[in-house]
């Protein structure tokens, strides 16, 4: 008997033939079960905690109603990603907007929307901002996102001695002390506190400890509890050879952390993205043709850099199997390569699998996490539709793209038509105004 991968109690094979492939899967219990541990053990008696949801490692209106109906926050970083929190049921409260250039629109629509947090990269960010809220006379609370010369990779972390990322500021520079004065000046701003990311894929609470012991010195220097929010970067299992530390460890061991260095703070924040979603999503292929070349051996795959241009990106790695046939050994090694035309379309080097017929059911694990949110349409290959499963039932949450969306927004002569000479029009862009008049 065929052994047949189940996801939320739907089996592979169903979600094929129902929804074709390529397809995103994710798990829904999953994602729910990581909110709850992250809910249970993200908690102080001394201090209030948020979960905020980083929420470009998968955007979709039902994925944001999930996090509101658990009520975390979340993390946007552009006005698309905005536009999609407000389709959700998350209140635009909860909404903090990152990003190091975001637009004078962008940022208007924050203020029209109801957005009450900002976490802003530099000053003249801040001034825009500053603009915006003495006219629409609204208050605005600031984060400063700071460069606290940390940079975590996955076993180990490194203090930088020139801060040169383009993401923040030092504490220490003129920026930021023009960033402070003006929040202080200003009536409808207020400082929230301060933010640090130090990198993904993070498996070791160190260097997270000390941005912790550089933001909590920064604190002191304030009379106020302010809120210290100390980024993402939790790092998952995409491979046999990852072992991520339990969650709940490194949860409870950030805030005994921040609970002992003895500064009073208002808030703690944390803003996971990967970690929420990454293991609880896989993608679906259907396997191809077969292709032996004097050293490798290629099963094609029905998708690819576009679906998940994680491995040509970074290098990233992926454990796969075979859905359709779980109970067959892996005696061959196959480069499990796309239909892209790229050379580094290849999503697996190599990927351990029973011998496949064209027809089969590949599975790639964990790709929930900046998947979907980095797809393209190159070759006009169609974006992959995203399917939610639990309890044995399977919803479409994002449709499959169709040949016609992908020409949605061409402007063309129909076929038949005369050919016309066209026309251009000229516009003329308005100056914005940026400075308080
Ligand atoms: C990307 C990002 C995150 C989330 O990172 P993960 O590695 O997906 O957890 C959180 N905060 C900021 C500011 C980010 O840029």
């Amino acid at each position: 008997m065929p052994e047949v991968l189940s996801i939320g109690g739907v089996p592979a094979t169903t979600l094929a033939k129902n929804f074709r492939t390529p397809l995103y899967v994710y798990d829904q219990g999953k994602i729910e079960e990581t909110i709850q541990v992250f809910k249970k053990n993200f908690v102080s008696r001394q201090f209030e905690t948020k979960i905020l949801y980083a929420s470009k490692a998968f955007q979709a209106v039902e994925m944001l109603n999930l996090i509101a109906d658990n009520g975390l926050g979340l993390d946007v970083v552009s006005g698309g990603e905005l536009y999609t929190a407000l389709k959700s049921r998350l209140s635009p409260g909860d909404i903090y907007f990152h990003g190091n250039n975001k637009s004078y629109d962008e940022l208007n629509f924050a203020f029209v929307a109801g957005v009450r947090h900002i976490v802003v990269d530099n000053s003249m960010e801040l001034e825009v901002i500053a603009t915006l809220a003495t006219a629409y006379k609204q208050e605005m609370e600031i984060s400063l996102r700071l460069n606290v010369g940390v940079e975590a990779h996955t076993h180990e972390y490194i203090i930088t001695s020139h801060i040169d990322s383009k993401f923040g500021m030092a504490y220490e520079s003129a920026e930021c002390k023009k960033c402070l004065e003006r929040i202080d000046s200003h009536p409808y701003l207020t400082l929230e506190g301060f933010h640090s990311h130090i990198g993904s894929q993070i498996f070791d609470t160190t260097a997270w400890y000390a941005s912790i012991d550089i933001l909590t010195g920064y604190l002191r220097d304030f009379p106020q509890k302010l809120t210290l929010n100390i980024g993402g970067g939790f790092g998952i299992k995409y491979t046999e050879k990852d072992a991520p530390p339990a969650l709940d460890g490194i949860l409870q061991s950030l805030v005994a952390y921040v609970e002992s260095t003895g500064v009073p703070i208002g808030k703690l924040m944390i803003e996971p993205g990967r970690s929420l979603v990454g293991e609880a999503g896989c993608t679906l292929y259907t396997v191809g043709y077969q292709k032996e070349t004097p050293g490798k051996k290629y099963y094609f795959v029905d998708g690819g850099m576009g679906d998940n241009m994680r491995p040509s990106l970074y290098q990233a790695l992926y454990h796969c199997d075979l859905a359709n046939k779980m109970e067959l050994k892996k005696s061959e090694t196959v480069t499990i390569a796309g239909k892209y035309c790229e050379s580094g379309d290849i999503l697996i080097k190599e990927a351990h699998l029973p011998p496949a017929s064209p027809g089969d059911l590949l599975v790639v694990y964990a790709t929930g996490a900046y998947g979907y949110s980095m797809s393209s349409q190159y070759n006009r290959n169609a974006v992959p539709g995203v399917v939610f499963c639990k309890d044995g039932k399977a919803r479409e949450v994002i449709r499959r793209q169709s040949f016609e969306d992908l020409i949605r927004n061409e402007i063309f002569t129909e076929k038949n038509a005369k050919p016309i000479i066209p026309v251009f029009e000229t516009f003329t862009i308005g100056e914005v105004a940026v400075n308080e008049g």
